[in-house]
Parts: structure tokens; C-alpha cells; sequence
């Protein structure tokens, strides 16, 4: 884990019932990323289901999700 914001952010955000929405993530890779929340364009029969996506950095700190923390 890059940085304890998630956490840090999910544990003030309980007191007014929410929580960020976070993915099961399957694989090698076990870091907890938010979700960017997406919606559908266009509903109905044949329309493709809009797609998640994940954030690469933490959009609290700044810290990248995919490398590791560089020594100061
Ligand atoms: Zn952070």
C-alpha cells in the first residue's frame, strides 16, 4: 500500500455513512485503488456496460499506486 489516505479517508467518511468505493481486485496485484465511478452514456438492449476505472495515483496524497515509495 502506497500511502494509509484510503483508510485515513473511509474512517471520516463513515461518520456521515459513505465509504469509497473500492474493487476486489483479482491477481498479482492486491493494492486497494478507488474506483472512478462511470455511468452509461446510452442504456437499453445491445448497448455496451459502461466500464470501471481505477486511479493510478492517490487522489489525496499524489503517491503512485504502481511503484513504490521512493526512500527519502
Ligand atoms: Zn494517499
Amino acid at each position: 500500500m502506497a500511502c494509509n489516505c484510503i483508510a485515513e479517508v473511509d474512517a471520516k467518511l463513515a461518520e456521515r455513512n459513505t465509504r469509497i468505493m473500492l474493487p476486489i481486485m483479482l491477481g498479482a496485484d492486491q493494492t486497494a485503488r478507488p474506483m472512478i465511478v462511470t455511468d452509461q452514456i446510452e442504456t437499453g438492449r445491445g448497448k455496451k456496460k459502461a466500464v470501471g476505472m481505477f486511479a493510478t495515483f492517490c487522489p489525496f496524497c499524489g503517491v503512485s499506486f504502481t511503484q513504490e515509495p521512493t526512500p527519502c
